[in-house]
């Protein structure tokens, strides 16, 4: 980004200061226009930041925020989104885009999977945040109330980190209590074209921390989703295409996109998945198998085994259910506790 060219707005430290809705007030300024905004990040002797853009039409319509580089060695998601930023212009936008192209940016310059460089935490696992904490909770806090708040329509997009095999799938929270929200969801999925949509149960309170992004804007009543596109810390073309293509398609289906190109007709092929399981690393060691993500499975069969550093065979990992893979450690190194396989299915 080139910072002369960006709106800097000064948030000056400290918590006072970052309930001063920064991003609603350029929001709410007049006319139709893009806007970069620097969201400044101060946490003790760090300093750091958000990039925010915001992109306003003409003619009133809904708030649809995309959000990437929550985890900073997704790739895909930060390349679709860098496309996006060029080739979407005020006057294809009816509404207000919000657009984080790199949500954490120290993750994304150091090259980190998961967490930020600065404070070992996983931003992906710090919402709601917190004004006083470390640059994650600071981070997670000023999206939470800069961004969340003042949307309409939540999208966060991610991929397989540095580690992880991935297959495409679109995502969305059950949540029954908020119906209207939960269809739109679904809806927006379903217009997304990625062929698999994941269906995850909300099971908390009010009161509970969200942890995710967009559970956080579940949790505060937006329609809200999450894309998952790329894997193992490449740029992929096809993945970057295909999530454009969603956000696209999206955009048109919320009415904050102009084109009078002909986009085609819904296929509506995707497959839902509406329950999980999750296979978690027994002991650390060294991982092989020979599965891959989208693979389909049965209960009980070998998916792989894990050895000690001197080669011998430790444990065999067993599919605790039919299903796909829609996503598994695709490197050799494995942490006991880790996620090893997260397995699909039906129900
Ligand atoms: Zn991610």
């Amino acid at each position: 980004m080139k910072v002369s060219k960006a709106a800097v707005v000064s948030m000056l430290a400290l918590a006072s200061s970052l309930s001063s809705q920064q991003v609603a007030s350029v929001m709410n300024s007049a006319g139709s226009f893009r806007k970069d905004i620097i969201l400044a990040v101060k946490s003790g002797q760090y300093d750091t930041h958000i990039p925010v853009t915001v992109i306003k039409g003409k003619e009133k319509g809904p708030v649809f925020t995309m959000v990437a580089g929550i985890h900073g060695y997704e790739y895909p998601p930060v390349i679709a989104v860098q496309e996006l930023l060029k080739e979407i212009s005020s006057d294809s936008v009816r509404g207000t885009l919000i657009i984080i192209p790199i949500a954490n940016i120290e993750a994304f310059n150091k090259r980190t999977p998961f967490i930020s460089p600065l404070d070992n935490k996983n931003l992906n696992n710090a919402f709601p945040g917190s004004p006083e904490g470390t640059p994650t909770d600071l981070i997670a806090h000023l999206i939470t109330k800069e961004v969340i708040s003042n949307s309409d329509v939540f999208l966060d997009i991610h991929g397989g980190d540095a580690n992880e095999d991935l297959i495409p799938f679109v995502c969305y929270y059950n949540r029954t209590d908020t119906p209207e929200q939960t269809a739109a969801a679904y809806e927006l999925s379903v217009k997304s074209q990625i062929p698999y949509i994941i269906s995850y149960p909300y099971t908390i309170t009010a009161s509970e921390p969200a942890k995710y992004a967009f559970k956080q804007a579940v949790q505060q009543g937006i329609t809200a989703l999450s894309i998952e596109a790329g894997k193992l810390g490449n740029v992929q073309e096809d993945q970057v295409a295909l999530i454009k293509n969603a956000v696209y398609r999206m955009l048109e289906h919320t009415g904050n996109y102009i084109t009078s190109k002909k986009t085609k007709k819904e296929t509506s092929k995707a497959i839902l998945l509406n329950r999980q399981e999750y296979i978690r690393v027994p002991q650390s060691g060294i991982f092989y198998s020979s599965f891959k993500s989208g693979d389909t499975i049965k209960k009980g069969e070998v998916l792989g085994f894990i050895t000690d550093e001197f080669g011998h065979r430790k444990q065999d990992i067993i599919a605790t259910s039919d299903g796909i893979i829609l996503y598994k450690i695709g490197t050799p190194p494995v942490n006991q506790g880790e996620t090893l396989f997260c397995i699909g299915y039906h129900q």
